[in-house]
C-alpha cells in the first residue's frame, strides 16, 4: 500500500489502516480497511490526483466531496470522512460487503419480482440524489453494491465524483464502456448534461435487471441524427432468447429510454408508473 506511505505524516494513517483491495477504477482503487480506534470496518477509496490529471479540477473535486457527506440515504453508502493530501483524496465509505449487482446478473437470471424490488431502490437512490442536486452521471452494476442479507438490499456507490474528477471525454475513451452513457453524452460531449443522462442508465439498468443482457449492441457508433434515432429506437423484447417480461415493465423501459432527454422519465415519474406503484406499499416495507 505505497499510498499510506504517502499518508503516514497525514492524518489518515493515525486514524485508519487499510486490509485488502477490494476494486479499482479509472482513477482510484477501493480497499477494505479499518478504523483503529474502535475496529469499525469501512471502505477506503484513494483517488490519485496525478491520475485525475487536472489539478486546476482538483479544488472542485473537493468541493462536491465534502457534498457527498451530507448524503443519508439507506441505498446510498455513505461517506463517513474525506482525506486530502498532495497526491490523493482519500474517501472513507460505508463497507458494503455482498458484491457487485453485475455479478448478481452474471449469475443468474432474475424474476420481474426480484428485478422490481431492486430497480425500487435503485430509483429511490437516483431520487434521493436528484433531490439533492448531484447528478450521479456513472450509474451502471459495477457501481451498485449489494448487501450481505437475504433480501437483496442495494447500495450505490461512485456518485457525484464522476462529474468532476473525469471530464465526459475522458469518461467515454478511458474510463470505460458506453453501454450505460446517455445518447446525448455520446454524440454532444462537452455540453452540460441534466439528471436524464440518469434517467438513461436506469433504463438500460432495467432492461438486464429484466432480461440479463444489455439492449444496445455497439458495432458501430450511430453519428447522424437519424442513425442515432433509429439505433437506440429498436429495443428488443421479443427475441426467443429473452424471458417474458410484462407489457407494464416493458413500457417502463420505453419511457426511460427515450432518446430525447426531455421525454425521458424523471425519478420521481418512474416511481409513480404503474408497474412500481401498484407494488409501492409493499416495496416500501421491504426496503426499511
Ligand atoms: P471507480 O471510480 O474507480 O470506479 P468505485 O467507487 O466504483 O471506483 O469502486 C471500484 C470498485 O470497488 C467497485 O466496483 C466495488 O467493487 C468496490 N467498492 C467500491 N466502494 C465500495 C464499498 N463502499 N464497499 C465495498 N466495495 C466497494
Ligand atoms: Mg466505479
Amino acid at each position: 500500500f505505497d499510498f499510506i506511505t504517502e499518508m503516514e505524516e497525514d492524518e489518515i494513517g493515525k486514524l485508519y489502516s487499510c486490509q485488502k483491495k477490494l476494486g479499482e477504477g479509472c482513477f482510484g482503487t477501493v480497499y477494505s480497511g479499518i478504523r483503529k480506534s474502535d475496529g469499525f470496518p469501512c471502505a477506503l477509496k484513494v483517488i490519485s490526483k496525478e491520475k485525475a490529471n487536472q489539478q486546476g479540477a482538483m479544488d472542485t473535486i473537493l468541493d462536491e466531496v465534502y457534498i457527498l457527506q451530507s448524503i443519508n440515504h439507506h441505498n446510498i453508502v455513505s461517506v463517513y470522512d474525506v482525506f486530502d493530501s498532495e497526491n490523493y483524496v482519500v474517501l472513507v465509505l460505508e463497507l458494503v460487503t455482498g458484491g457487485e449487482l453485475l455479478d448478481l446478473i452474471a449469475k443468474s437470471t432474475l424474476n420481474e419480482e426480484e428485478a422490481l424490488f431492486l430497480f425500487y431502490q435503485i430509483l429511490t437512490a437516483i431520487s434521493y440524489l436528484h433531490k439533492n442536486g448531484i447528478a450521479h452521471r456513472d450509474l451502471k452494476p459495477e457501481n451498485i453494491l449489494l448487501k450481505k442479507d437475504s433480501t437483496p438490499h442495494i447500495k450505490i456507490t461512485d456518485f457525484g465524483i464522476s462529474k468532476v474528477v473525469n471530464e465526459q471525454k475522458l469518461m467515454k475513451t478511458i474510463c470505460g464502456t458506453p453501454l450505460y452513457l446517455a445518447p446525448e453524452m455520446l454524440i454532444y460531449p462537452d455540453q452540460g448534461y441534466t439528471f436524464a443522462v440518469d434517467m438513461w442508465s436506469a433504463g438500460i439498468i432495467l432492461y438486464q435487471l429484466l432480461t440479463g443482457v444489455t439492449p444496445f449492441n455497439f458495432s458501430f457508433f450511430p453519428n447522424t441524427p437519424f442513425e442515432i434515432q433509429s439505433f437506440y429506437s429498436k429495443i428488443d423484447f421479443d427475441s426467443n432468447s429473452l424471458p417474458k417480461i410484462s407489457d407494464s415493465a416493458k413500457d417502463l423501459v420505453r419511457n426511460l429510454l427515450k432518446v430525447n432527454p426531455n421525454q425521458r422519465l424523471t425519478a420521481d415519474q418512474a416511481l409513480n408508473h404503474p408497474w412500481i406503484k401498484s407494488n409501492r406499499e409493499k416495496l416500501e416495507s421491504l426496503n426499511s
